[in-house]
């Protein structure tokens, strides 16, 4: 990190090395074992099984299948992917998830720790963009100061980042398997994403809505860096207000959904429990917004203000692109928790909105269901790692993936109907992996306006 050099020479570059080796291999075995996990949850949740019990069995014989077989990888290639018993094959997509989701992890583990251990900057992912690291414009504190605390918030934005990509690896499963994004994975996560989101650091990306300059304060500091402060009473009243116009939307689109849906060929029509399922689950999605609403509301009026959690290299007027945010809530000490928490909400809000607006739109105009709610749920998790922006850039870069991809697909095997869940999660693992490049994008397109 560009603060650090010159200040203290790397203490122990082969000691870091080495634990860097260590993170990603414990990351690859934590994942496969979470991987066979998956694999029990993809197969059973959309049946409507338990995912505890019972014990994995053969589906060929039903015997119990043995701890030492049930081990990830391992089993399989000692059993030779058959039956112990009755020597019925496996099919390799187990094996193959285990692997795919052990390798997934330790990406996302080495990614996540690399910012925390010192002389990264020759690592080819030393600008990974979620991983937003304090590198340069930073006052200079010093790596004693950094260390530690970097590594709980890495180990933080991890959790956050896994849970994710596991909620994503099912969704897209089952949406393949049988057209099906189980409710269980995502009303389940619709409760813990925005704490996930807000305290994991993950969010604080995408086009920087937050430096709005009616919002903030720009306090520069001697050397010309500084950091923002929110303006706490307007951004507060800004976010509810956003709030407040979100949920007035969604209120209307239930009216307007029966009169579309009722307007659908038979085959297609929508019944009583159809708009009653979507009702329950808009208010669900609402409830699981005002505990988090009330947490960044009280933090706010708490007297912290919205602390500036960004900060500003160079030139200090204020443009999406001599933006940097920095870590939140923990690493830097001008964190700030309602302003993940507000990311994270509004975030939830367009991610809810802006397919199931669409699809209403689409299923008005061209008379038939244009859009699963599955997907509608899924993006509203999803959004709140995302935030606003990031979440807009996530919808079209699936739709967009969808597109470029159904040409092929479609010469390939014209009968073959692939859902729009594996796009959207497509296009949303691109924004979390490039979303500064999208932000570069629009900054470009938004300068060039003025
Ligand atoms: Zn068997």
């Amino acid at each position: 990190m560009a603060t650090t050099k010159g200040s203290q020479p790397c203490p122990h570059p082969t000691d870091n090395d080495h634990a860097v080796r260590m993170v990603i291999i414990l990351g690859f075995l934590f994942g496969a074992f979470i991987g066979s996990f998956l694999n029990v949850c993809i197969h059973r949740l959309p049946r409507n099984e338990s995912i505890i019990t019972p014990p994995s069995r053969c589906y060929a014989c039903g015997t119990r299948v043995q701890w030492r077989d049930n081990l990830p990888i391992l089993g399989y290639l000692i059993l030779h992917g058959r039956c112990r018993w009755c020597d019925t094959p496996f099919s390799p997509r187990y094996l193959i998830m285990e692997i795919a989701v052990g390798v997934i992890t330790a990406t996302v583990v080495a990614l996540a720790f690399h910012g925390s251990l010192p002389d990264h900057e020759n690592w080819w992912w030393a600008r990974w963009p979620w991983l937003l690291f304090p590198r340069e414009g930073m006052p200079d504190h010093g790596l004693d100061f950094w260390y530690p605390t970097a590594l709980i918030a890495s180990a933080l934005a991890t959790a956050s980042m896994l849970a994710v990509v596991y909620v994503m690896v099912v969704a897209v499963m089952t949406d393949l398997d049988h057209m099906i994004i189980p409710d269980e994975i995502t009303l389940g996560f619709q409760v813990v994403a925005p704490y996930l989101a807000a305290f994991g650091g993950s969010n604080l990306l995408g086009l920087d809505w937050t430096t709005l300059p009616l919002l903030v304060n720009f306090r520069p500091g001697a050397d010309g860096h500084g950091h923002i402060v929110y303006t706490s009473t307007p951004f507060l009243g800004f976010v509810l207000l956003c709030v407040g116009v979100a949920v007035a939307l969604l209120s209307l689109s239930l009216r307007w959904m029966r009169e579309v849906y009722s307007r659908l060929p038979d085959g297609e029509k929508w019944h009583e429990q159809d708009y009653a399922h979507v009702r329950k689950a808009t208010w669900w999605f609402l409830a699981t917004l005002v505990l988090p609403l009330l947490l960044m509301a009280g933090l706010a009026l708490g007297g912290n203000h919205f602390q500036g959690t960004t900060v500003v290299a160079g030139p200090t007027r204020l443009s999406p692109t001599t933006v940097e945010v920095a870590w939140p809530f923990l690493v830097v000490p001008y964190a700030s928790a309602p302003a993940g928490l507000a990311q994270a909400i509004l975030g939830a809000l367009v991610g809810w909105i802006l397919p199931w607006g669409v699809g209403l739109i689409g299923t008005r105009f061209f008379g038939k269901g244009a859009m699963g709610f599955g997907d509608v749920k899924l993006l509203a998790a999803i959004g709140c790692f995302l935030g606003p922006i990031g979440v807009i850039y996530g919808f079209f870069a699936g739709t967009m993936i969808g597109a470029v991809l159904s040409i092929p697909i479609y010469l390939w095997n014209n009968k073959l109907r692939v859902p729009f869940g594996p796009y959207l999660a497509a296009g949303c693992a691109v924004v979390l992996l490039f979303g500064s490049a999208f932000d570069r994008v629009m900054g470009l397109l938004l300068n060039l306006g003025s």
